[in-house]
């Protein structure tokens, strides 16, 4: 999962990719980057750490012109180093380019063994280096085409931004799985995988980019493209009850209402009496508040969320029980006492936190606790772009909701109904990729090449 950012024709667009990719931290804090562009030249600085602790002033200095994409890595594919931080910024035979990409393809490594083979030598173990020694084999004659070329030889998500001496260009898959809108600002573009991108920089938000869509920006203005064989659209289901902000609009549609009405819809399929509505925060705030009326059950705030974790922290030498939990979560003890809890998480994937706070809840003295997820079990692991682990790791891969029941400690587990989930985000249910809950995986992978590669 990744948050990207292109900025063309603006004053201080690397500052304000900067502001960019501030706002779309939470959608991966282990690397942070900037290419610019000054009209003729790419210029990069890229890091492993916080968007806030790498750019200093004097970094933007060396990132000068009105161009500029930015990049936030949470690796999926790839180890988590800086060789596989991003933007990736090559020189190739027409000059130089950058590219940010959010997503994960299904047939990398089966097109990297191919271009292995034929010489190519890689310098990360990302799947958009691929992309990029395919864009570089291409014979086509103009940019444009060549990336086209090489896209059309890809399988799997990916929302790209990409950005050469003279152009910005913004591309989503024709399966439309991670989210990319555009924007303007002043007399240029943005574009941004969430909104939230958008306010921070007084950007106007203009619509989502559509599935297969290219969209090109240079001199001449904005020109959109699709170049790809069109399928059937599967919009990555998850974003709406996870991974982007509430306040952002992803596929045209704002998460804070899809969120509440994740809750809304979860309070009529298992609503229980309580005696409040506790969210565990702040990825539950949302569908909290959606319960909280549907049910009629005052909602209240009983978990405190530690927002300012670094990535070091020092560990007692003696043992604490469940410390992992008590750095990231505190109780409200003087709320929970002799209380009946119904407690909202958006998902459980390996059942440790659940756990460890329906621990930290009973200790604080919380009476019933029923626990109510606004999502279906997560059964499979995800191969478009969302770090799921094995499926040996999901505890509701190998058990049945009583069980979870019984290890969690609580006294009922709901999850949502997949009906329901898609019901409260709206739409039709085969335009969304749910193959996380239910293991119908709408692209398939280790297909063999034609001798092209891929042609869709
Ligand atoms: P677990 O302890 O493994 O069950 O983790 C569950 C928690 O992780 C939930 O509170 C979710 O908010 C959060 N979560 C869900 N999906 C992801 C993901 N792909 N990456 C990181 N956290 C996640
Ligand atoms: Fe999203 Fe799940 Fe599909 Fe992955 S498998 S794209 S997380 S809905």
């Amino acid at each position: 999962m990744c948050g990207i950012f292109g900025i063309y024709n603006v004053a201080e667009a690397s500052k304000l990719t900067y502001l960019g990719l501030y706002a779309l931290q939470h959608r991966g804090q282990e690397s942070a980057g900037i290419a610019s562009s000054d009209g003729t030249k790419i210029h990069s600085h890229v890091k492993m750490g916080l968007v806030s602790e790498n750019f200093t002033p004097e970094v933007f200095h060396e990132l000068p012109g009105r161009s500029a994409i930015g990049h936030c890595r949470y690796s999926t594919t790839g180890t988590s180093s800086i060789k596989n931080a991003q933007p990736l910024t090559v020189s190739y035979c027409r000059g130089q380019l950058a590219m940010a990409h959010n997503g994960n393809l299904v047939n990398a490594d089966l097109l990297r063994s191919i271009l292995e083979a034929d010489g190519s030598i890689f310098s990360s173990t990302t799947d958009t280096e691929v992309i990029i020694h395919l864009l570089a084999q291409s014979k086509k004659n103009t940019f444009e085409e060549m990336l086209v070329d090489s896209l059309k030889r890809v399988k799997g998500a990916f929302s790209l931004v990409v950005l050469t001496e003279k152009e910005l260009i913004g591309v989503v898959d024709p399966w439309n799985f991670r989210p990319l809108s555009l924007g303007k600002k002043d007399n240029g573009y943005v574009l941004a995988s969430e909104t939230c991108a958008f306010d921070i920089i007084d950007a106007e938000y203009i619509r989502a980019v559509e599935p297969g869509e290219m969209i090109i920006i240079n001199e001449n203005g904005l020109k959109s493209i699709k170049p790809f064989k069109p399928v059937k659209q599967k919009k990555c289901i998850f974003e709406f009850i996870y991974f982007s902000r509430p306040d952002s609009y992803i596929f045209g549609q704002s998460v804070q209402k899809a969120r509440k009405a994740l809750g809304a819809e979860l309070a009529k399929e298992s609503a229980v009496a309580a005696d409040f509505v506790i969210p565990v925060p702040d990825s539950a705030n949302s569908a909290a508040t959606g319960y909280a009326s549907e049910s009629g059950t005052p909602y209240e705030i009983g978990i405190i969320r530690n927002h300012y974790i670094g990535r070091t922290f020092i560990e007692p030498s003696q043992s604490i029980r469940d410390f992992g939990a008590k750095i990231k979560y505190n109780p409200v003890k003087d709320i929970l006492n002799n209380k009946d809890l119904l407690v909202i998480d958006d998902s459980i994937v390996r059942g440790t936190t659940s756990r460890k706070l329906v621990k930290m809840l009973r200790k604080a003295g919380a009476n019933l606790v029923h626990w109510r997820i606004s999502s279906p079990p997560i059964t499979h692991p995800c191969f478009y772009g969302v770090d799921t682990p094995n499926r040996s790791e999901l505890i509701a891969a190998s058990h049945t909701i009583h069980e979870i029941e019984k290890y969690l400690k609580v006294e009922s587990l709901c999850y949502l109904s997949i009906d329901g989930m898609v019901k409260a985000v709206g739409g039709k249910k085969e335009d969304y990729c749910l193959a996380c809950f239910c293991g119908e995986y709408p692209v398939q992978f280790n297909t063999e090449p034609d001798k092209n590669g891929f042609e869709r």
